[in-house]
């Protein structure tokens, strides 16, 4: 599979690996595939009994059969996931997919497992040609959950060092400790400053030609392909499990900001996957459902809400949209066909979240709710259908307590690998906000 920039869709390919460890295109655009491959027959022969390493390693070989053999691409996925989605009933007409089993307990750690397995596999071989093995120092900025699935994903891998740059004091104290009690190979600096601090500096590291000839750098950032094409496994998976729901009665609802998620579900219908629709659910961050509906795609600044990891008024991954459908303006057509778009206010995230709980016990987290009450829209809709919506449970409730406390008056369970984690002492280096600050880390560590 080759990649090009959505900037330049005919312009010069790259391989997968070099996507992956420049993560952005040279022009500024997202990468990729060139070729969308057929892979129908392979995804009707995984059967229900298929686990999710099964499918990941077909999908694998499938896409990536040049780089990966088959024993090769399930050595790979068992790597990248040491966990597994779970499939459960909420209401009829509605099943979860939930995508919280993983290490940081959302939906990142699929992409980031997958992106740290194939670096790791990647800089292990060419060690292997150049005897003193090749090391790369991934640097990140976060402001809370991407750089906790970045860190667990990372953490122990060979030949790689990475470097979380959080803003001091402004991420929950869970979050802190998910980035700061690793150790090992994950350095976790505290910036005296904010997260467009934390986000300035890693790009002035990038451009800094004394850092770059010294070490290796690169970026795990969300828009990274190594993280974007993992996440449509698990679309296959649900699609295996579901096998006797007709095709035409299937629905995927995806609470989406960015809209990775999303695009990487879209891809997995282009390579075959045939199911009836999609559906977008955002919170009041509408852009995407807007242009659904006007055909005009204006992107503004994002306002705060309750399902704030969805917080995204300039989705990175609409480019992707775009090259699937049509580049031109005329693309609301064809992206209407497959794709239905609505926005979930605060009160209604709320309003959901209270009514699943006292209709099924059940705690959701409130990017969970948006789907929900999206699926509930679409299903509302419908005449006499039997559509079966899956909508993805993207995080655990108890990454959002003051949420769940404020919204439904209970506090979630917190999983014991979460609670061990508050017991554990923080590690962390305070660096200033400065470009000094970081280059002198860097440099003082790995050159
Ligand atoms: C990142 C995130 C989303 C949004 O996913 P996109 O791929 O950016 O659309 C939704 N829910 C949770 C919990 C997230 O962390």
């Amino acid at each position: 599979m080759r990649f090009t920039s959505t900037r330049n869709p005919d312009g010069p390919s790259v391989s997968f690996t070099e996507a992956l460890f420049r993560g952005i295109a040279p022009d500024g655009g997202l990468y990729h595939p060139v070729e969308q491959p057929d892979l129908r027959a392979l995804i009707r022969s995984l059967g229900d009994d298929a686990s999710f390493v099964d499918v990941a390693g077909a999908m694998i070989e499938g896409l990536f059969g040049e780089e990966y053999d088959a024993a090769s691409a399930r050595a790979l996925a068992l790597r990248a996931f040491p966990f597994e989605p779970v499939i459960s009933e909420l209401e009829p007409g509605v099943k979860l997919l939930e995508l919280y089993h993983g290490p940081s307990h959302a939906f990142k750690d699929f992409g980031a497992g997958f992106l740290a397995a194939t670096m790791e596999a990647e800089l292990t071989r060419r060690g292997g040609e150049t005897a003193g093995g090749d090391r790369a120092v991934i640097l990140t900025a976060t402001s809370g959950d991407t750089g906790s699935a970045v860190a667990q994903a990372f953490a122990g891998r060979k030949n790689i060092d990475v470097v979380i740059l959080y803003p001091s004091g402004r991420v929950s104290p869970l979050q802190e400790k998910q980035l700061t009690t690793l150790g090992g190979n994950i350095l976790a600096l505290e910036v005296q400053g904010s997260f467009d601090d934390c986000q300035r500096m890693v790009k002035e590291a990038f451009a800094d030609r004394e850092l770059t000839d010294r070490m290796t750098l690169t970026s795990a950032n969300s828009i990274n392909v190594g993280r974007l094409i993992p996440q449509s496994f698990y679309y296959v998976y649900a699609f295996a499990q579901l096998k006797d729901c007709p095709e035409d009665e299937l629905v995927f609802c995806v609470p989406s900001g960015n809209f990775g998620n999303l695009t990487a579900g879209v891809l997995a219908w282009r390579w075959g996957m045939a199911v009836s629709a999609f559906i977008a659910a955002t919170n009041a961050n509408d852009v995407v459902p807007e242009f659904l509906r006007t055909g005009v795609f204006a992107p503004r600044r994002s306002v705060a809400t309750l399902a704030n990891a969805m917080d995204v008024g300039n989705p990175s991954n609409f480019e992707r949209m775009q090259q699937i459908f049509g580049t031109d303006g005329a693309s609301v057509g064809p992206m209407r066909g497959l794709i239905s778009g609505t926005a979930v206010s605060d009160a209604q995230i709320a309003a959901v979240m209270r009514d699943v709980y006292s209709g099924t016990g059940r705690l959701i987290c409130p990017h969970t709710a948006t789907g929900v009450e999206a699926a509930r829209r679409y299903l509302a809709d419908e005449t006499g259908g039997n559509t079966l919506v899956v909508t993805l449970a993207t995080a655990h409730p108890a990454k959002f307590v003051e949420v769940c406390r404020d919204a439904v008056g209970v506090e979630p369970v917190v999983p014991d690998n979460l609670a061990r984690l508050l017991e554990l002492p923080k590690v962390s280096v305070r660096v200033e906000n400065t470009r000094e600050a970081l280059s002198r880390e860097l440099l003082s560590r790995f050159a």
